[in-house]
């Protein structure tokens, strides 16, 4: 396998296989190299992908037969105490008709299987079941290609894109990024259950392969700062619940016992009942933010998606991060390629590309989030319970007066928190997004 291209890729994930996708189609000489069997045997998310950073990559993707679950047309939040749930949902005839138009559930081995046969078809050569173990470096550090495990398995290019997500072992043994602290890492575990198209339809309400989305907040975590969702697909059901390493440390907790006890929650078991459990899956996620996105060009290496911790926790966005970067990193690197330098002087254009982006500008915006989770337990513990107490105050319907239900309801509040700590809440939250 020792052989010089253009660019070699390391993962086939949604930023490798989009970055080999611009570049192949430009001509560039590319090769993606894949541990996995085949490209997404590996992977997992929670499902929802974003029509427009793939279309930016495959324009007619709807055509091309991509692999699509439920076109997304509700999004809902559900704040969960362990007796209730407070919800929000929102759902708009924008997102029907003209399917795919936004949001859309897929399953990553289907999905990244499928995108990978697109950058194929392209002019990509895309390499399974070999994993890069090493980067190969010149005499002056540049980084000139990989080592992977096979015999003669060196590959040399002018250009290396790391895309092998999160677990990065090659940015962090080549002093590119540093180890992932626990504190900037969740980890999820995620729970295929299967049930009939109509009964979905039924459940959530929609039809003609529509879908919807349910973002969970509150104690389902088991005071740990985390999330849980419900996503729809097409004959399934992705459920799923994760926390950060951190906590997971602290509190001792297993993530299946998480999502055993979510499953049994009173507005989540309605929704999965009867189904059959068919995939149990863990991955880490970022989820350091701005903080922790590392320097994203070198001489001769670029990152992009997970690998550069590129996640948007607030939105739960990181495959149109991935995409987007890898389609940034694949402009630049043409650009170096018409130029024929490869140093930090030309692929440094990448990071302004970035910074121009919505990927970095998001980043940037919402870089007090992780920190605001971390400093508001409440939200995860005391908070969920309060907030329904208050509610079933102001909604029960007797012979009391509302000025008593008032007080009451605003005394389950306080009980929990002090008037000062709600206004501290409130000014961090604001702070957080603003
Ligand atoms: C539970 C969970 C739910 C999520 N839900 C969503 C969601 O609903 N919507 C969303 O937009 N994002 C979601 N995300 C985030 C999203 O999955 C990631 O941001 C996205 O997959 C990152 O893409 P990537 O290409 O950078 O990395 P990955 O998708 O991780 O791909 C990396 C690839 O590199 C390969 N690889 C790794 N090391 C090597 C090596 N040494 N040699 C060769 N190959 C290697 C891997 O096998 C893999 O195929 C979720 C993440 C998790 C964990």
């Amino acid at each position: 396998m020792e052989e010089k291209f253009d660019v070699a890729i390391v993962g086939a994930g949604p930023a490798g296989i989009s970055a080999a996708c611009v570049l192949a189609d430009r001509g560039a000489k590319v090769i993606v190299v894949e541990r996995g069997e085949y490209p997404g045997s590996k992977n997992m998310f929670g499902g929802v992908l974003y029509g427009q950073s793939l279309g930016r990559v495959i324009p007619d993707y709807a055509q091309k037969s991509c692999p699509i679950e439920r076109n997304i047309v509700e999004s809902r939040i559900s704040y969960l105490s362990e007796e209730g749930s407070i919800g929000f949902a929102y759902r708009d005839q924008a997102f029907f008709g003209k399917l795919h138009n936004n949001a859309f559930t897929v399953g990553r081995a289907k999905f990244d299987r499928w995108f990978a046969e697109q950058a194929r078809a392209k002019g990509a050569l895309v390499v399974c079941s070999t994993v890069v173990t090493d980067l190969l470096r010149d005499g002056a550090g540049r980084v000139i290609g990989v080592k992977t495990d096979r015999a003669d398995g060196e590959l040399h290019a002018k250009v290396v894109l790391l895309a092998d997500g999160i677990n990065s072992p090659l940015a962090v043994k080549s002093g590119f990024r540093p180890e992932a602290r626990p504190e900037s890492v969740a980890l999820a575990v995620k729970e295929l259950i299967e049930l009939p198209e109509e009964v979905i339809d039924e459940r959530f309400g929609v039809s003609a392969g529509n879908g919807v989305t349910i973002e969970i907040l509150g104690s389902v975590t088991l005071g740990m700062n985390g999330v849980a969702f419900v996503y729809t697909n097409r004959r399934s059901i992705s459920l799923g619940i994760g926390a950060n390493l951190c906590d997971f440390a602290k509190q001792r907790v297993r993530p299946y016992e998480m999502i055993e006890r979510l499953k049994l929650h009173p507005a989540i078991s309605p929704l999965i009942k009867g189904g059959k459990p068919r995939e149990y899956l863990a991955h880490w996620l970022p989820e350091g933010g701005w903080e922790s996105v590392p320097k994203l060009f070198h001489d001769g290496l670029l990152i992009a998606g997970d690998s550069a911790m590129l996640f948007n926790a607030l939105h739960r966005e990181g495959s149109n991060l991935a995409m987007t970067s890898g389609r940034l990193a694949a402009e630049t690197i043409l650009h170096a390629l018409e130029k024929g330098d490869f140093t930090s002087r030309t692929l440094k254009g990448y990071a302004a590309r970035m910074e121009e982006s919505f990927v970095l500008k998001d980043l940037k915006k919402y870089r007090r989030f992780p920190s605001f989770l971390k400093t508001h337990g409440e939200l995860f513990t005391t908070l969920p319970r309060g907030a329904l107490e208050a509610l079933r105050e102001i909604l029960t319907v007797d012979d009391t007066p509302k000025e008593t239900r008032r007080k009451s309801a605003w005394r389950a509040i306080r009980g929990r928190l002090t008037p000062l700590g709600l206004l501290r809440l409130l000014f961090d939250a604001w702070r957080s997004i603003r």
